[in-house]
């Protein structure tokens, strides 16, 4: 019998999906997985509903409804600062894993370097394998995060085609400053390489923090492929909408991907969405307040549960310190989490390219009152340890 494709030995299932079946089985509140436990906005929702009667209930172009393009191309020209033409320089694709992923198929040839910043959102290191391409490494030192200069120029010494950059980072919190990007915007320009951004997060950034695109640094756009999607900024994780913005030549290309992909995006879904595209200024900025007041309720209360944690200054994870507890891995203590304090997170382990096993990654977009359940399940970890 054959045996199937050596890749897939390299790396193993979504750990964050998995551990959200895994809070599933034990009824736990899903602090694991990053969703939101509220509607999306009522325009989005009415949208779906008018949709439903009205259509389009058939493919739409495979690199994206027109409206929606143009919906797109109007909000992101506002909030990039660069003006994007939605017929050359958008392909929508099915969430932004299918974006990154399509991105890192355009640009890389087997036995390409790619530069992933560790700890990484995971599927950075499928992404890269799936294309045959190699990740180097680059650490984020805790507890802010920050990479050091001379390392991330000798990984570029390396040679490599491509630097992803989650931007707030996912899972860290992390918001990269305009001159740390600027730093890595000159590496990408001095050693030729390009720069795949993951952008989901660009909307939930706390002051006095804000969010910096790469690819309107002088000399990036070309370089720059930017990745993002709705799921984040509207609540709509299940639809699956996502896209990336580039220059016409890599979007001539990143739609070829695309098509032989997924041939598009769901049309309907498109379509009612593009009530959220039009929602003012003033619903980012409600978005924004909403997870600085959810950042602070939760922080609060980790607080009060007497947690170390690193405090994020953007997207909606918490890293928190499990070192005080006796577990063998955080794989070990996540389980036990979920089975006894019925609340679900992410082992640490499943985000570091290093050997790191003392953190775990929960969210905060829920409701408050989930949170505050939460909380209170989190408060009672250390006397349900004293039992074991
Ligand atoms: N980005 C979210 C997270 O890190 C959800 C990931 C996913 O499962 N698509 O949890």
């Amino acid at each position: 019998m054959q045996k199937i494709s050596s890749r897939l030995n390299l790396f193993t299932e979504s750990v964050i999906r998995k551990m959200t079946r895994i809070s599933d089985e034990y009824g736990a509140i899903n602090l694991a997985q990053g969703f939101p436990d509220f509607n999306p906005p009522i325009e989005l929702t009415e949208a779906l509903k008018t949709v439903a009667e009205t259509g389009p209930h058939q493919y739409e172009i495979t690199w994206g409804a027109k409206k929606f393009r143009e919906e797109l191309a109007k909000k992101q020209s506002k909030f990039m600062g660069i003006s994007i033409d939605p017929e050359k320089e958008i392909v929508v694709t099915c969430g932004s894993t299918e974006a990154m992923m399509a991105a890192m198929m355009t640009v890389c040839n087997p036995g390409d370097k790619v530069i992933v910043f560790s700890p990484f959102y995971e599927n950075y290191a499928a992404d890269t394998i799936l294309c045959g391409a190699e990740p180097i490494y680059v650490p984020l030192k805790p507890p802010t995060f920050d990479f050091d200069k001379e390392e991330l120029r000798n990984a570029f010494k390396k040679g490599v085609k491509a630097l992803i950059l989650c931007n707030p980072s996912n899972p860290t919190g992390k918001v990269f400053t305009k001159e740390e990007l600027q730093y890595i915007a000159d590496l990408a320009q001095e050693y030729d390489t390009f720069v795949i951004t993951d952008e989901v997060y660009e909307h939930i950034v706390m002051a006095p923090y804000h969010h910096t695109y790469i690819a309107s640094l002088p000399g990036m756009f070309e370089r720059t492929i930017s990745c993002s999607s709705l799921s984040k900024t509207y609540s709509i994780t299940g639809w699956r909408l996502g896209y990336i913005i580039s220059s016409p030549d890599i979007i001539d290309n990143a739609r070829k991907v695309h098509d032989f992909l997924t041939v598009g995006a769901a049309a309907p879904l498109q379509a009612a969405a593009v009530a959220g595209l039009k929602l003012p200024d003033e619903y980012y900025t409600g978005l924004t307040k909403m997870y600085t007041e959810k950042r602070d309720l939760f922080l609060k209360g980790l607080d009060n549960a007497g947690l170390k944690y690193t405090k994020p200054n953007g997207a909606y994870y918490v890293m928190i310190d499990i070192s005080e507890f006796p577990f063998l891995s955080d794989e070990d203590f996540c389980i036990w989490l979920a089975k006894e304090a019925k609340v679900a997170a992410v082992p640490g382990s499943s985000f570091f390219k290093e050997d790191v096993k003392h953190l775990i990654r929960v969210h905060f977009a829920k409701r408050n009152e989930t949170l505050n359940e939460a909380i209170i399940r989190l408060s009672n970890i250390k006397s349900l340890v004293k039992k074991i």
